[in-house]
C-alpha cells in the first residue's frame, strides 16, 4: 500500500490598504474629506504619488503627471507626501499582522503577503483572519484596507482588488484555475504594459490564451518569465511568502520641472536625493557601500556611474560627495539631464556585521 502525503493546501492573505497615502491625508485633516486629492507633484510638475477615490472617478491616478491630473479634474487638491506618518502608520499594521503570523512579506509600505495555513492564533478559516486583520487595522489607524484570501500569492494579490475598497474576496482551488482564464492578462501581476502588447501580437489576450501555449513556446518568447506565465495560467505559483526578503538598494530620484545642463545646478539637485537615501539608512541602520549614480538626459537616454568603496559610506557628506564625484565624470552633458537618481547598494544591515539579513523596509 502506497500513502501518499498531500502538503496543506497553503493560506495566503494579501492586505492592501485602500488609496493608502491620500486616505491618511484625508483621516488626519478633516477638509481633506470628500473631496479629489493627490499626494505628491504639484499643480506645475511632478507626478501624482497617489490619489484620493474622489480624484480616481475623474481618471486621476498614480504615476500620472500632475498636468495631466489638473487637466482631468481642475479642482484636484495637491498635498505633499508626509512619508513619516507613512511609516509609522505602515509600522502599526505590521504589528497587527505579527500577532497572525511571523510569515509576512511586505510589497510596499501599504501592502504585504501573509501565509496564515499555521497561524499564532490557530484559526482555520482564511476569510475570518482577514476580516479580523482588517477590523484591527481600522479599529487602529482609522483606515480602511482591502484583502484577497487564496492558495498562493499571485491569486490573493488578484483577489485583494475584486472588492476594493474596504471589501475582500476569496479565491478557491476549485475556482481558481477559471477565474485565471477568464482575466485579461494585461490585469495580471508580473505583467507590464510592455509585456501584454508583446503577448498581444502572440494573440495572449487572456489567461486561456495563456494557457494554450506551451512551456516551451513561452519560454523562446518570454524567457525566464516563461515559466511563471505558463504555471499562473494554471493558477500555479509556488513561491514563498518569504519574510526575510532581502533587500539589494536604497534610492531616490527626482525629475526636473526644467531640463538642467549646468553641472553646478545638476550639483545642488544631487543633495537632497542623498539626504533622502541617508535617512532611511540612518533610521534602519544600513549601511552600503557602492554609490550609484543615474542620469537620465532630455532624449529620455540614461546612463549610470558607480563606485564601490572599501568600507561602507560613512554618512550623508560621503555619500554627497561621491555622487558628485561621478555626477562630474559624465559632464559636459551630452543632453540636457531631466532626471537625477542616487542610489546605494552593497548594503549590510549592521556595519559591525553579524550577517544578519535585513527586513524589507521601503522608502
Ligand atoms: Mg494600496
Amino acid at each position: 500500500m502506497t500513502v501518499t502525503i498531500q502538503p496543506p493546501v497553503r493560506k495566503i492573505i494579501h492586505v492592501d490598504m485602500d488609496a493608502f497615502y491620500a486616505s491618511v491625508e484625508q483621516r488626519d485633516n478633516p477638509d481633506l474629506r470628500g473631496k479629489p486629492l493627490a499626494v505628491g507633484g504639484s499643480a506645475a510638475r511632478g507626478v501624482v504619488a497617489a490619489a484620493s477615490y474622489e480624484a480616481r472617478v475623474f481618471g486621476v491616478h498614480s504615476a500620472m503627471p500632475s498636468v495631466t491630473a489638473k487637466r482631468r479634474c481642475p479642482d484636484l487638491i495637491f498635498v505633499p507626501p508626509r512619508f513619516e506618518v507613512y511609516k509609522a502608520v505602515s509600522q502599526q499594521i505590521r504589528e497587527i499582522f505579527a500577532e497572525y503570523t511571523a510569515l509576512i512579506e511586505p510589497l510596499s509600505l501599504d501592502e504585504a503577503y501573509l501565509d496564515v495555513t499555521e497561524n499564532l492564533k490557530k484559526m482555520m478559516v482564511a476569510t475570518e483572519i482577514a476580516m479580523e486583520i482588517r477590523a484591527r487595522i481600522k479599529q487602529t489607524t482609522g483606515l480602511n484596507a482591502s484583502a484577497g484570501i487564496s492558495y498562493n500569492k499571485f491569486l490573493a494579490k488578484m483577489a485583494s482588488d475584486l472588492n476594493k475598497p474596504n471589501g475582500q474576496a476569496v479565491i478557491t482551488p476549485k475556482n481558481g484555475p477559471g477565474f485565471v482564464e477568464a482575466l485579461p492578462v494585461k490585469k495580471f501581476h508580473g505583467v507590464g504594459p510592455a509585456t501584454a502588447e508583446r503577448m498581444k501580437m502572440h494573440g495572449i489576450e487572456t489567461g486561456a490564451d495563456l494557457k494554450s501555449k506551451s512551456l516551451q513556446y513561452l519560454t523562446e518568447h518570454f524567457g525566464k518569465s516563461g515559466p511563471y506565465f505558463y504555471d499562473i495560467a494554471r493558477g500555479i505559483d509556488e513561491r514563498q511568502v518569504r519574510p526575510d526578503r532581502i533587500r539589494k538598494s536604497v534610492g531616490a530620484e527626482d525629475t526636473f520641472a526644467q531640463d538642467i545642463d549646468d553641472l553646478e545646478l545638476a550639483r545642488a539637485e544631487l543633495r537632497p536625493l542623498a539626504e533622502k537615501v541617508w535617512r532611511h539608512c540612518d533610521t534602519n541602520r544600513i549601511a552600503g557601500k557602492t554609490v550609484t549614480v543615474k542620469i537620465k538626459y532630455s532624449d529620455f537616454s540614461q546612463a549610470t556611474r558607480s563606485r564601490t568603496g572599501t568600507l561602507p559610506v560613512s554618512g550623508v557628506t560621503d555619500l554627497f560627495q561621491a555622487a558628485s564625484e561621478l555626477l562630474a565624470t559624465v559632464y559636459p552633458f551630452r543632453r540636457p539631464v531631466r532626471l537625477l537618481g542616487v542610489t546605494l547598494s552593497s548594503l549590510t544591515n549592521d556595519p559591525d556585521g553579524d550577517g544578519r539579513p535585513q527586513l524589507d523596509l521601503d522608502l
